[in-house]
């Protein structure tokens, strides 16, 4: 009798994506913090997977986005999820916002510390003001928003288009059939680009664990301990609390299906970088459908961010107890409103965070030099709070495809997720 070898050339294709990219984030870790900052030359690796996922925000959100409108052929309809979209995205901010508060005043990390610090070339910068957002978001040229990547633009335009689109009834026709096949192209390459996720969460992994030693991570434990606490608290309750109470959906499918979005958020430190791997996870592994994924999606990676409004509010009152400032009631309440702000004005990109905590603490009258004692740490910090951003987002798609009838629970509900 011969004995047939085990197929070990598809080993690698049979192990699920995101074991895999567990995998790249934990031999990152390792091989980091085994080569200290020698660890940088994997960081390459990790840069060709971010340019690779980069390179199919645009094409990707756009093309998704006219096909998911003309799809749904439904102006109500249009209007009621844009209303739910946005609803939930704030009610989810503030509810961030005040677990950071009450972490922080729980576990008091900035008592008893005392660090000196310099002045922050970051601090102080001007956010834009509510009119200026609203008039910035209709694009004068709609190429010029396609080729600077700004999303809010892109939206409104491919909204538009997808109307036009659905009025002009048959004559549209050909050129839905186009984007149909593009949008379908663009999620076949961003399978292709997410093959080689691992090796790139590795590569970044890899180089921040190098690059933080403990010299610069202890004296800060406590703070980053508090923040990332309050981040797990915030996905495992808020998140799982109302896709249960309002979704009547289990938490655990939607905790295993964003995972690829997760471990790519947390090793880029970028919600709109990570923008065309949520979409992949909504569709593919939550079964929300195109039209809602590709709408929601988008617009919480550029408006919704819950992580950097629990790090605003962790990080303002650990600020507040390092220099001894005892905050009001009154603080707290304009830390929330102006956290929560601040957070919707945060751009998806590494850093924007530490830059908008600058008009928070302006407000409540904090020294903006003190955030260059958070800012040494900040990327370890960033990489938490851009996970809950895009958890946040992913949540809230969810439920909107959950009220629409617009979620397919067989595929949510499955087990295995790719
Ligand atoms: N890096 C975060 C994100 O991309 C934003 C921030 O810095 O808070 O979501």
């Amino acid at each position: 009798m011969t004995q047939t070898a085990p197929d070990r050339s598809n080993l690698w294709q049979r192990i699920p994506l995101w074991q895999k990219i567990l995998a790249g984030l934990f031999l990152g870790v390792i091989t980091g913090t085994l080569m200290g900052e020698n660890a940088s030359i994997f960081k390459p690796l990790g840069d060709i997977f971010i340019n690779a996922i980069k390179m199919l925000i645009v094409p990707l959100v756009f093309s998704t986005l006219v096909v998911g409108i003309t799809a749904m052929r439904d102006p109500q309809k249009m209007g009621r999820i844009g209303a739910r979209t946005i609803a939930l995205y704030l009610l989810t901010t503030a509810f961030a916002i005040s677990i950071g508060l009450l972490a922080s005043w729980l576990f008091q990390p900035g008592v008893g510390l005392d660090m000196s610090f310099e002045p922050n070339p970051d601090a102080g910068k001007e956010a834009p003001s509510l009119v200026e957002i609203l008039v910035g978001l209709v694009p004068q040229n709609p190429i010029d928003a396609l080729a600077t990547g700004n999303i809010l633009q892109i939206i409104v335009f491919a909204i538009g288009l997808g109307i036009s689109l659905t009025l002009i009834g048959d004559k549209g026709e050909p050129v839905v059939r186009v984007f149909e096949s593009f949008a379908e192209a663009m999620v076949k390459l961003t399978s292709l680009v997410m093959a080689i996720a691992p090796f790139g969460v590795f590569g970044l992994i890899a180089h921040v664990a190098g690059s933080y030693g403990p010299e610069v991570l202890l004296p800060l434990a406590k703070v980053i301990g508090v923040a990332y606490l309050a981040s797990v608290l915030h996905v495992l309750v808020v998140y799982s609390g109302l896709l249960s109470l309002l979704g009547r959906l289990n938490p655990l499918r939607y905790l295993q299906g964003i995972l690829d979005a997760l471990v790519v958020a947390y090793s880029s430190a970028s919600s709109s970088g990570t923008l065309p791997v949520s979409l992949r996870c909504a569709t593919k592994n939550l079964g929300v459908s195109e039209g809602v994924a590709g709408f929601v999606l988008p617009v919480g990676a550029t408006i919704n961010m819950d992580g950097t409004a629990i790090y605003q509010g962790v990080v303002a009152v650990f600020i507040a107890q390092l220099i001894g400032v005892d905050l009001s009631l009154a603080d707290y309440g304009m830390i929330i409103l102006t956290g929560t702000l601040a957070s919707i004005g945060t751009a998806g990109v590494p850093g924007a965070g530490l830059v908008m905590l600058s008009i928070v603490m302006a407000q409540i009258g904090l020294p903006l030099e003190a955030l260059a004692v958070v800012a040494g740490v900040d990327r370890i910090l960033d990489m938490a709070r851009t996970s809950v951003n895009v958890a946040g987002d992913l949540m809230v798609t969810t439920l909107v495809g959950k009220s629409e009838g617009e979620l397919d629970e067989d595929v949510y509900n499955a087990r295995h997720k790719s």
